[in-house]
């Protein structure tokens, strides 16, 4: 199949990428840099059915291909709160000139939805049916609000006009190749304790979060893909095991041997207290639930960050703040 990628040199998009290639399809990758890197698929270069192009979704893309994978959106709060009016103009925008595409094409879109379209969730933990707890004007707003109007415009585009529409809500995902400065908890700890910094935990450090291993998503991802029509979505992907962020504070310092210590800092307005998926939904209807748990999942990402720090790699990421 002839497939495209959009954030395909990002996080889970380059992962993507990969795992697409090595099942035979053809892969097309579209990304404007923001958050990804060319190094995340610089191995993929000499694949003849790999092309990556240096495009923003907010403009419109013409390409015939068979599936859509549209992930162009930066993910971490530092990074969407960069630029939030630019933010909102690519889960908009792009989510428009995306279905409009898949609808002239006739291709299956899927989109990168996220567990922030709960916003603080007051039931827990969180089922689709749930409609969140949002803050319009608040600091995660560019990104929650943008990603919510995203999925009306998918379901518009199926009921209008029958596109082939999947959406994922996804949870907190992590993994080799994020970005060691998107301030995401995970990558946060992992760097600090490495480089023997202070570890930073927001607030008393006991809100939870669930997190899961980006392999785990891959999995459910192409399975949402490629699963039957009638299946939209929204379906929640993402690992049920709850941690506070206090005990990934712990679990990193052990797994890294690290001396550094934990020190707290002012919690980030509208930061939800706690998350986590029930994932009931995508295990009847996909079969899919995720096997990589904590441990092994951080060994494998601080194995990542080490080799980066060695390699002397981190000049080639940008600070956006
Ligand atoms: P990421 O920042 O590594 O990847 C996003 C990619 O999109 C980057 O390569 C970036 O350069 C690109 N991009 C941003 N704006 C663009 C634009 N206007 N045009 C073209 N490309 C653009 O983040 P990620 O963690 O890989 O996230 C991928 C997708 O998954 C995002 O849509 C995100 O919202 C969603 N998601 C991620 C998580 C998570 O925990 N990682 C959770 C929920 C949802
Ligand atoms: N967090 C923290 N220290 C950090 C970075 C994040 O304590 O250095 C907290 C943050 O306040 C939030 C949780 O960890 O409660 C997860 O943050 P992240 O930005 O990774 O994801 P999100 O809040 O979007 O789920």
């Amino acid at each position: 199949m002839k497939i495209l990628v959009t954030g395909g040199a990002g996080f889970i998009g380059s992962h993507l990428c990969e795992r697409l290639l090595n099942e035979g399809n053809e892969v097309i990758a579209l990304d404007n840099y923001f958050t990804g890197q060319k190094s995340n698929v610089h191995h993929l270069m000499d694949n003849k059915n790999f092309e990556l192009i240096r495009h923003d979704v907010t403009m419109p893309f013409f390409i015939e291909v068979d599936q859509i994978y549209n992930l162009a959106c930066p993910a971490s709060p530092i990074h969407y709160q960069y630029n939030g009016i630019k933010t909102v103009k690519t889960s908009v925008m792009g989510a428009i000139n995306m279905l409009g595409l898949a609808k002239r094409i006739g291709a299956t879109i899927l989109q990168a939805s996220t567990s922030e379209v709960y916003g603080d969730p007051t039931v827990h933990p969180q089922v689709e049916s749930y409609w969140g707890n949002v803050n319009p004007i608040g600091i995660r707003s560019c990104y929650d609000e943008g990603k919510r109007v995203a999925e009306t415009l998918f379901f518009n585009y199926y009921w209008q006009n029958q596109v082939d529409i999947k959406v994922v809500r996804i949870f907190n995902t992590y993994g080799p190749k994020m970005h060691p400065y998107d301030g995401r908890v995970v990558s946060n700890f992992i760097m600090q304790a490495l480089e023997g910094k202070d570890i930073t935990i927001y607030g008393d450090g006991n809100q939870t979060r669930s997190f899961q291993y980006v392999d785990d998503l891959l999995e459910g991802l192409i399975k949402m893909m490629n699963g039957p029509k009638e299946f939209t979505g929204p379906v929640n992907m993402g690992n049920p095991n709850e941690f506070t962020i206090k005990e990934l504070a712990q679990k990193v310092l052990e797994l890294t041997a690290s001396q550094s210590k934990l020190i707290f800092k002012e919690l980030p307005s509208d930061d939800p207290m706690q998350r986590k998926p029930d994932i009931t939904l995508a295990k009847t209807n996909l079969n899919w639930e995720p096997k990589i748990q904590l441990n092994e999942g951080l060994k494998k990402t601080i194995h990542y960050f080490d080799e980066l720090i060695k390699g002397g790699k981190l000049d080639a990421y940008t600070h956006h703040r």
